[in-house]
């Protein structure tokens, strides 16, 4: 066997782009690793670079206590451990899914005698192996899980445990994967104000970017109101002021030809906010408008 390391093995359910990635950081640093994809095929790359190639998925969790899964989503985690004993088992899910879903599959881990640990996957497969890109893991659930296997566990990417709640980690994943979406939204909106001007792209694009990373303390100014749950405290830009604002950059979008549509919702929420009589808030304000 050409195994010859003192690294802990582990099993890993799941050869898409971001499971082969997960299996080429384990081998390279040695890890004896099991590994099944539903496509057979996929495993070969693999077996070439030292990895064993299970036949069954319950097959490949009977070969390590460590067993990680990283497919498609919740389902197909239910359905390829569908026949697998789980007795004695560290059960950690690289899958995406819900805090309900992560709540579930841990109760459901548990009831089949396993310890269960929820993992959000905070890189793009290239991250992976690559300690300097800064791609990290949220985890969440079983400390003793993630104490036993931390070495193994931090071997293709940073970690970040976050509580015994299984949920824990997709909430936090999902929350930073949301307001990055609304960074993607303001982004899209910024280059079709500015398409059919002469304003080259590649000259926007610093400046957007220069702009929105120095924009970044809001969030701990955000979480210091939330905190102190006074929300006018230590505001430079009042909601008054901001919907003023918004006024010019809905007129500059109707100007341009361009949809409003990715900014209305959000300057909506400030003109309700506003109209309640909290002009002299931010837009922390906006978060009780969220969550009634
Ligand atoms: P891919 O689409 O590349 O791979 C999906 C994997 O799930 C394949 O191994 C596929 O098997 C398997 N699969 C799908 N349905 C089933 C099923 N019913 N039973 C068994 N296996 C199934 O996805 P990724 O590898 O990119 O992503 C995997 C997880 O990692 C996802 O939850 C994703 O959200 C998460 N992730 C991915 C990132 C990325 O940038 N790629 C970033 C962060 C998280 P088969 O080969 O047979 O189709």
């Amino acid at each position: 066997m050409e195994h010859s390391t003192d690294k802990p093995g582990l099993t890993l359910l799941g050869l898409g782009d971001m499971g082969t990635a997960l299996a080429r950081a384990w081998l390279a640093a040695g890890h004896p690793l099991t590994v099944w994809n539903r496509t057979s095929g996929k495993a070969a790359p693999l077996a070439a670079e030292g990895a064993r190639v299970a036949r069954t998925a319950a097959e490949a969790v009977a070969a390590s206590t460590l067993v990680v899964v990283c497919l498609l989503d919740d389902a197909s985690v239910g359905e390829a451990l569908a026949d697998a004993d789980l007795t004695g088992k560290d059960v950690v899910n690289l899958t995406t899914g819900t805090p309900a879903e992560a709540r579930a599959r841990a109760k459901w881990a548990q009831a089949r005698g396993a310890r269960f640990l929820d993992g959000g996957i905070m890189a793009v497969p290239p991250m992976i192996g690559v300690p300097e890109s800064g791609g990290y893991v949220f985890y969440s659930g079983s400390r003793a899980l993630f104490d036993a296997h931390h070495g193994t566990l931090a071997t293709p990417a940073g970690t970040t445990y976050v509580g015994e709640d299984p949920g824990f980690a997709a909430l936090h994943d999902v929350a930073l994967l949301s307001a990055m979406t609304g960074m993607f939204a303001g982004v899209t909106h910024a280059f079709a104000l500015v398409r059919g001007e002469d304003v080259p792209p590649k000259d926007l694009a610093p400046l957007l970017t220069a702009w929105l990373v120095a924009m970044t303390p809001y969030a701990s100014e955000i979480a210091d109101r939330l905190t102190s749950g006074d929300y006018t405290e230590g505001v430079t830009s009042n909601l008054a002021m901001m919907v003023q604002g918004n006024a010019t950059l809905l007129r500059t979008a109707r100007e341009q030809g361009v949809s409003p549509e990715l900014l209305t919702p959000f300057t909506t929420l400030m003109e309700r906010r506003l109209a309640a009589g909290h002009g002299d808030e931010d837009t922390t304000g906006l978060i009780d408008l969220l969550t009634p």
